[in-house]
């Protein structure tokens, strides 16, 4: 059967071809048949590069072509055995990239899924959430601002529905939908009867009716869809890739000129290409792009099990050197478990006892006495606070939860209280028409059938105020607007911390049928306030005290008032020097550039803010060099939190739209898990400067030894394929292990890192050249001591490597948490103990494949080493006596690779 055109039929027709009944959408057993003839909803597995690709990618370096090079060589000068083994250990070297990058880009890849994209559909009868995977053609969908659109739909009804397709066309301007035929011929991007799967919904609302999911859908059928692409790039493996293409010309140049200089002075020319090659191959830390690969990835890891999911790498380096971190209040510093605690009628205040949204609890009288009635003013504020509203209460084990938004759960909650129930509201009173809850307007509204026809509107003060004529008070008589004791009581209540809803009223044209923002603009009866306490996650009062204490400023921004912001704020401790520093909104619009950027650094809250100002904070910060970490939930949050260095998203609450936007997600909607995301990326860059401080000294010490050897004409004291085992296969078992390193101590008690510092300081470099020079000495002296004494060129140089090798056992120690604790333990600090398991891992293999390097026959033929009696072991075990020294005197030298330290230069920056 041919599909018809659905664009070219209208609604009836569309819902006809798929047997659906609008008023009450599939049945169980036609979606159960559908999911079996259709499938999931959703889009093929991405083809991926194949694994064969994938693996000769790996040899795409310099490097590599260099050792592919000299191995070719060496086959041509009939060294067969050389140039298989310079190979072999190529392609051992590209397996182990290979399974690193794959296993990394499967783990972020895999954590972007936790969060599973949810849709509101009519079935049977009922509104549900489901996942949107579950959907089949037929199905009805709702459309809100926020959501990504699920499948294709034909739409059935809209109201001010806009549509950002740039997924599928390109065109970056959201598309306005209506629901009229189309001609067959009309093109995609012209369809606006139809909303495709992927696009946005970037404002109001609409429904459709599911015609193709999965890989039929439009974006299912481009090749390459828009699935996210898992890239491990960062500005950190970038600089690395830099820094490594810098020494690789560096040392072609140092090659050639050995090259030249041994030819010219009479050498065999064969001996020299080998001291040119090994010197190439030693100076380049061949285990580095591994490394960094696996830092990144544990710490994506670590993050994840701390609620954090990162979908963009480059984040986790950012919030290791975030400096500001800007939070929604509600649900992220706050538990959003709303309370209403006052309801103000006229000049009466009442207190509601309980908490939670069970509908225990009294309505008292400001003197705190029962009520013997509910007054008429106060049964008409109640009353708007259940009808206008879109959530429900629900009991599950025996506790009473919210269906929606919490802000609205507490206001069917405390009617409860005064016995009124939303199902015998909503039946006696049907709902025709409603304008939704919209951060934008701050206020929502909806209309009801009756006598007489009633509009009910809720939301901030200030926009409701403004939008009444006169007022309701207790007893239920119209009076005169009092505005001014309406913002005192405000005012009061906020001052405790109380976020406070304004409900007003108004009466409908006699038939009216439908809802427009005219409609609500003016000639309000206002009819009182309801105040609700949201108390502060006790957890995230913690995590603000420690990012204070890390020298990262802590921002409230939020849409609510800003007395209210204020006073929790307050109990949070989120203020600077100067106390809670406040602005509005209001008070942001009007300043100038100067002005603004200044607010931007100095308030600690930011009240009523309009989603298009959170991006303006989020510039002026970075203007003043600050790193950013910025949370949004809505739609309009997007443009901000993809301009912040590190836009977050909440995985439980929040739209689609943010999430898309957002480089990680919070899967608990926590403040507390930024805090620990913050301290695991200040872990991972710790680390990996703990991989260069390691392996960099090998390389050098390397290089230095073979330079001079070759100018000096002298034998090699190890050769290229011995330099290869070295920085291969040795540098990676040993370094590895460093990338799993328990976060420092205090890692939480310094300054932010300064993101301009270069990854080489110039304590980390002195450091590097000390063992560089000390590694020199080793290779050098051992090799020239051992071939005076033994005349056994191949012992000289196996010894010279385990002598190395064990030095570097040292060395590895004391850049480790091990070390550490070893020095807690030696100086009777137990407390300060902890476990590094994995660095002791590295050693115990490192040294097994040690014993097999000089003691295996076969080895001994592939990488010309000669076995070590007991007597040559305890010689090469030696150096690691001097190596105490060297390791002392290098964390002394640079003691910020252990335990962070102060940078004064950072102090004068942030408070510049
Ligand atoms: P927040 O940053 O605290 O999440 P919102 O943008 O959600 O701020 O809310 C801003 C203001 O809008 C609140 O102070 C409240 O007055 C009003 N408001 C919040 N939720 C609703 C709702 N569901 N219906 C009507 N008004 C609301
Ligand atoms: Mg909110």
């Amino acid at each position: 059967m041919v599909s018809p055109v659905f664009h070219a039929l209208d609604a009836a027709a569309v819902l006809t071809h798929w047997q659906t009944d609008a008023a009450v959408g599939l049945t169980a057993e036609v979606i159960a048949q559908r999911y079996e003839q259709y499938g999931a909803n959703a889009l093929p597995e991405q083809r991926r590069t194949p694994a064969w690709l994938k693996f000769l990618q790996q040899f795409h370096q310099p490097l590599l072509y260099i050792l592919l090079v000299a191995g070719l060589v060496k086959a041509v000068l009939g060294s067969w055995l050389n140039a298989f083994v310079i190979w072999g250990v190529t392609v051992i070297n590209a397996v182990i990239s290979y399974i690193q990058e794959t296993q990394a880009e499967g783990a972020i890849a895999s954590l972007a899924k936790v969060v599973t994209t949810e849709t509101t559909v009519l079935r049977d009868g009922q509104t549900l959430r489901i996942p949107a995977r579950e959907l089949v053609p037929g199905d009805l969908v709702f459309l809100h601002a926020g959501d990504k659109v699920p499948a294709d739909l034909r739409l059935l009804w809209v109201r001010n529905l806009q549509v950002d397709e740039s997924a599928l066309t390109g065109e970056s301007v959201p598309v306005p939908k209506m629901t009229e035929a189309l001609p067959a011929e009309t093109p995609l991007a012209e369809r606006r009867n139809m909303a495709y799967a992927g696009t946005l919904v970037t404002f109001g609302q609409g429904q459709g009716v599911v015609v193709a999911t999965g890989a039929a859908t439009e974006v299912g059928q481009i090749a390459h869809a828009m699935q996210e692409r898992v890239s491990l790039s960062t500005p950190l493996t970038r600089k690395f890739a830099a820094f490594s293409r810098t020494i690789l010309y560096v040392v072609l140049g140092l090659a050639a000129f050995t090259f030249v200089v041994g030819a010219g002075r009479g050498k065999d020319w064969v001996e020299m290409f080998e001291a040119a090659v090994a010197l190439a191959v030693s100076a380049i830390p061949e285990g580095l792009p591994a490394v960094v690969t696996v830092t990144l990835a544990i710490g994506v890891n670590r993050m994840a099990q701390r609620h954090a999911i990162i979908r963009k790498l480059p984040a986790v380096e950012a919030l290791g050197s975030a400096t500001v971190i800007c939070s929604d209040k509600t649900g992220t510093l706050t538990e959003n478990q709303m309370t209403v605690q006052a309801v103000v009628v006229g000049d009466q205040e009442f207190h509601v006892t309980g908490s939670g949204y069970s509908p225990k609890g009294d309505i008292l009288t400001a003197a705190g006495e029962p009520l013997e009635a509910i007054a008429p003013g106060l049964y008409a504020c109640l009353v708007a606070g259940v009808l206008c509203n879109d959530s429900r209460l629900e009991q599950r084990e025996g506790d009473w939860q919210v269906v929606g938004d919490p802000t609205e759960g507490a206001l069917l909650a405390v009617a409860e209280k005064a016995g009124l129930s939303q199902a015998g509201l909503a039946a006696t009173y049907p709902r025709l028409d409603a304008i939704p809850f919209e951060s934008e307007y701050q206020y929502m509204a909806t209309l009801h059938d009756g006598h007489p026809q009633m509009m009910y509107v809720k939301g901030a003060v200030e926009v409701v105020l403004s939008r009444c004529r006169c007022a309701m008070n207790g007893a239920g008589e119209l009076v005169p607007l009092d505005p001014d004791g309406i913002r005192a009581a405000v005012e009061r209540l906020a001052q405790h911390g109380l976020r406070v809803l304004a409900f007003a009223q108004k009466e409908a044209t006699p038939h009216q049928h439908s809802l427009d923002h005219e409609d609500v603009a003016s000639d309000l009866v206002f009819l009182g306030l309801q105040g609700m306490i949201d108390p502060p996650r006790p957890e995230a009062i913690v995590a603000v005290h420690h990012c204070q204490a890390a020298g990262i400023q802590v921002k409230m921004i939020t849409g609510d008032h800003v007395t209210t912001a204020r006073a929790i704020a307050q109990r949070m401790g989120i203020q600077t020097s100067e106390g809670v520093v406040a602005f509005t909104g209001a008070d942001l619009a009007a300043m100038d550039a100067s002005a603004f950027t200044e607010a931007a650094v100095r308030g600690s809250v930011f009240a009523r803010v309009a989603p298009s100002q959170k991006l303006q904070l989020v510039e002026a910060l970075q203007s003043r060099g600050h790193i950013v970490a910025m949370t949004g939930d809505g739609v309009n949050d997007a443009p901000a939190l993809r301009q912040a260095d590190i836009g977050i998203a909440m995985g439980k609450g929040g739209t689609e739209v943010a999430r898309e936007a957002a480089d990680m997600l919070l899967t608990d909607d926590n403040f507390a898990s930024i805090a620990a995301a913050v301290e695991e990326g200040r872990t991972v860059y710790q680390n990996l400067r703990k991989a260069i401080a390691f392996l960099l000294p090998v390389n050098g010490g390397e290089s230095m030894t073979i330079l001079i050897s070759a100018l000096l004409l002298r034998d090699l004291p190890i050769l290229s394929l011995q330099v290869l085992w070295l920085n291969m296969i040795n540098s990676i078992t040993m370094t590895v292990p460093l990338a799993f390193e328990p976060k420092p101590p205090g890692i939480m008690e310094q300054p932010p890192r300064n993101p301009n510092e270069p990854l080489l300081t110039p304590r980390l470099l002195q450091r590097i050249v000390l063992v560089s020079a000390f590694n020199w000495v080793l290779i050098f002296g051992m090799f020239e001591w051992v071939k005076a004494t033994s005349a056994n060129v191949d012992l000289a140089r196996t010894m010279a490597i385990q002598a190395l090798v064990a030095a570097r056992i040292v060395y590895l120690i004391s850049v480790s948490q091990f070390g550490l604790s070893l020095g807690a333990f030696l100086r009777g600090k137990t407390r300060h103990i902890t476990p590094a398991p994995t660095v002791f891992l590295g050693i115990v293999v490192a040294v097994l494949l040690q014993i097999l390097f000089s003691q295996w026959p076969v080895m001994n033929v592939l990488f010309a080493t000669a076995p070590l009696s007991g007597g040559d072991w305890l010689i090469c075990l030696l150096p690691m006596l001097p190596m105490l020294p060297v390791a002392w005197a290098a964390n002394t030298l640079d003691p910020a690779l252990l335990k962070p330290q102060h940078s004064c230069r950072r102090q004068a920056f942030m408070y510049s």
